[in-house]
């Protein structure tokens, strides 16, 4: 069913992908998630599909590997034009991986020029002169300066890709962008001319964006955050409309597991609380003492699914989280807890939840793993970032489920996202 495929992505992680999906599904892309690369076809009819891959921080060779295969599977699809996604911001090492890949990419495709830009304006990344900014700070002067697997030192997009790649990186600057496809085009002939085969591209808007967009249209590859997605389903002709996010609508029980423990998560839970809404905590040390709380679980949740949403929660405060931590080790604890939540959504799903809310990047992709779910069709935005999707599991159940990474969403996210449904 893949001959009308027309953009297909690869993402470097999984709530990244969901990212770029939900911005090509709102500017009129039908789109459809996969987890890994497929053993099968396509599932359903799309315009679109992002590959999600968990390559952003594996060693270069594996992330080359995974890419590539990745892009076989597409080309197999019929996909006409490749996207490769990385964070917005521009998470690498020295090494990689945004370069290796990109330049493996290049090979396979047979081209000799690509863009890269992590700009999302929507989200507060632009790029000026090749300098990346996070809200009003430099790149290098935001939390990422500090994160633990990639620090981002240098703001400098053409310094940082230079340093990961063979080809040489050049810039399409603010200026060029701002006078449109034209100039665009022509600075791309003229860097192409001088040697250049990767170019950093400024973005101060989305106007900026939807400037870009004609201009790649006849682009083998481009390489992006989610940002320049917004610019890209007009190529095709397709324009934003309401029929691209149509999901089938939502039937049996409703149902939210939540591990995150990050402070919007936790304003989410307090909220369904006090409006009323069944929900369950669970405590890791009962966990880790061995008592079966997913047993417990749904046994308490059974005669309640009937009535109305219900709530799982392992989301704590940040003392709580520490104090646990201490006890049990902190990838103990989040393991634990994790593969407790995962069979829970799978036990959940067993009593006929066909409506499932998951709060928490890492806890999405285990229940994702627990259900068996491999393909999703990206349907409408309940917040920012966050659609509704809809798949099939393991056992040929057909459900919706929202897959929210940890700081997302409005304090009445979860109620928010069932009415959307009804
Ligand atoms: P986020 O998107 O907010 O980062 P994740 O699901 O990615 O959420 O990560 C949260 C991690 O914290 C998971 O590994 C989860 O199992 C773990 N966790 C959840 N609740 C607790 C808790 N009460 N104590 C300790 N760890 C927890």
């Amino acid at each position: 069913m893949g001959s009308g495929l027309l953009l297909g992505c690869i993402a470097d992680d999984f709530t990244g992908a969901t990212d770029l999906a939900n911005n090509l599904v709102r500017n009129g892309m039908r789109a459809v998630q996969t987890i890994g690369v497929p053993a099968g076809p396509l599932e359903v009819n799309t315009d679109a599909v992002v590959v999600a891959l968990k390559t952003r921080t594996t060693p270069a060779a594996e992330a080359v590997q995974q890419s590539l295969e990745a892009l076989r599977w597409l080309q197999a699809q019929g996909a006409r034009q490749i996207y490769f996604k990385y964070c917005s911001t521009f998470d690498s090492t020295t090494h990689g991986n945004i370069g290796p890949v990109t330049e493996a990419l290049m090979d396979a495709l047979g081209t000799d020029f690509t863009v890269a830009t992590p700009a999302f304006p929507d989200n507060q990344r632009t790029v000026f002169k090749g300098y990346l900014f996070v809200g009003d700070v430099l790149l290098s002067e935001s939390g990422m300066r500090d994160h633990p697997l990639t620090p981002m030192t240098d703001a400098n997009l053409v310094r940082v890709l230079q340093a990961q790649c063979k080809r040489r990186v050049g810039l399409i600057d603010y200026r060029t962008v701002g006078a449109g496809e034209a100039a665009i085009r022509q600075r791309i002939q003229a860097l192409r001319a001088e040697g250049v085969a990767i170019a950093v591209v400024d973005a101060l808007s989305n106007d900026d964006l939807l400037r870009l967009g004609p201009a790649l249209k006849d682009l083998k590859l481009v390489t992006a955050g989610s940002g320049v997605a917004i610019g890209l389903p007009a190529n095709f002709g397709l324009r934003a409309s309401e029929g691209a996010s149509r999901l089938p609508s939502g039937l049996g029980a409703r149902a939210v597991v939540a591990g995150s423990c990050s402070q919007a998560t936790n304003r989410q839970v307090r909220t369904f609380i006090e409006a009323g809404g069944a929900a369950m905590a669970l405590d890791p040390l009962r966990i880790a003492a061995g008592q079966d709380v997913v047993a417990q679980t749904l046994a308490w949740a059974k005669p309640l699914l009937a009535k109305g949403p219900v709530l799982v929660y392992s989301t704590a405060e940040p003392g709580a989280v520490k104090s646990v931590q201490g006890r049990l080790g902190v990838e103990q604890a989040g393991a634990m807890v994790e593969r407790a939540i995962a069979a829970i959504a799978r036990g959940l799903v067993d009593l006929g939840v066909r409506q499932l809310v998951v709060a928490g990047g890492e806890t999405s992709g285990a229940c994702v793993q627990a259900l068996g779910v491999r393909q999703l069709q990206i349907g409408p935005q309940i917040d920012p970032g966050v659609p509704w999707c809809w798949g099939r599991d393991g056992a040929g159940h057909h459900l919706h489920m929202a897959l929210k990474s940890g700081n997302f969403g409005g304090d009445d996210f979860f109620g928010k996202a069932f009415a959307l449904l009804q």
